[in-house]
């Protein structure tokens, strides 16, 4: 069934993945964006030149205002958002002696509060329709922490237990909520990293390679679906057996 799905960060990435995944399955996709318009506009125009739906919308997802207006711009132009992504998400790594406030509140904000707002500003409309799915994209470092990434393990950390709380609370409405926790994927997040650490996590990662943005896509989009109706407040690990 067709339905408005919004992914946070849907420009480039993991969020891109997503985006074209869940225009494949038939959603007609908003693709949000913070500061780069054309890797957006480009994700848009891949899913309308195959017959399907887009459109891009700008917004800082930690910013109150501006994830108002970004569901006011949505509902007016497709209707409301019944598959919500929180996928938008920042590193600011750092020793936590070395950690300054800025790197502790841009990493909350962005990764952590977002999902607050997104999450409550597509509840209102999913609670009228009587179906939802939020789906918020975590990562093993919240699970099992990593040295350097105080802040963003805990914002990773957050939001599983945020999912948990509003998956009891809005369960007996037909809303799920759910998250994927990626192991190590190839994007520009972990580019920046380098390829001696990439293969230095490849070589513990079980299957034995880095893992691809659609197969977190993947997740999302069974997540997404009529199939994962009985499945909510769960983090699905996607990792290649990294954590294990
Ligand atoms: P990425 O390649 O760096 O892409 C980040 C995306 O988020 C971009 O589309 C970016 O848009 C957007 N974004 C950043 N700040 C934003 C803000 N304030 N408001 C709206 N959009 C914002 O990252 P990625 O690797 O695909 O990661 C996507 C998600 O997966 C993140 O939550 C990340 O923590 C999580 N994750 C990634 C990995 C991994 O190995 N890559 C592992 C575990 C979890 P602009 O281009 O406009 O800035």
């Amino acid at each position: 069934m067709s339905r408005v799905a919004l992914v946070t960060g849907g420009s480039r990435g993991i969020g891109r993945a997503v985006a074209l995944r869940l225009a494949a399955d038939g959603h007609a996709v908003v693709v949000n964006y913070a500061a780069n318009m054309a890797a957006a506009d480009e994700v848009v125009e891949a899913i309308t030149a195959n017959g399907g739906t887009a459109m891009v919308v700008q917004a800082d997802v930690g910013d109150t205002d501006a994830v108002s207006a970004m569901f006011k711009e949505v509902e007016e132009r497709l209707g409301r958002v019944e598959v919500l992504v929180n996928n938008a998400g920042i590193t600011r790594d750092g020793l936590l002696l070395r950690m300054g406030p800025d790197a502790w509140d841009q990493v909350i904000e962005t990764n952590l509060r977002s999902v607050y707002l997104c999450s409550r500003a597509a509840m209102r409309g999913m609670l009228r329709s009587r179906w939802g799915r939020i789906i918020s994209v975590s990562s093993i470092s919240g699970i099992s922490g990593n040295p350097g990434q105080a802040n963003y393990a805990a914002s990773k950390a957050g939001i599983i237990g945020f999912s948990k709380s509003i998956a009891r609370e809005i369960g007996s409405r037909n809303i799920t909520v759910n998250v994927v926790a990626p192991g190590f994927i190839e994007t520009d997040m972990t580019e920046e990293l380098g390829t001696e650490i990439a293969q230095e996590v490849a070589s513990r990662v079980a299957v034995g390679r880095l893992g691809r943005p659609e197969e977190i896509a993947a997740a999302v989009g069974y997540l997404a679906s009529d199939d994962a109706a009985y499945v909510t407040g769960q983090t699905l690990v996607v990792d290649g057996g990294l954590a294990l």
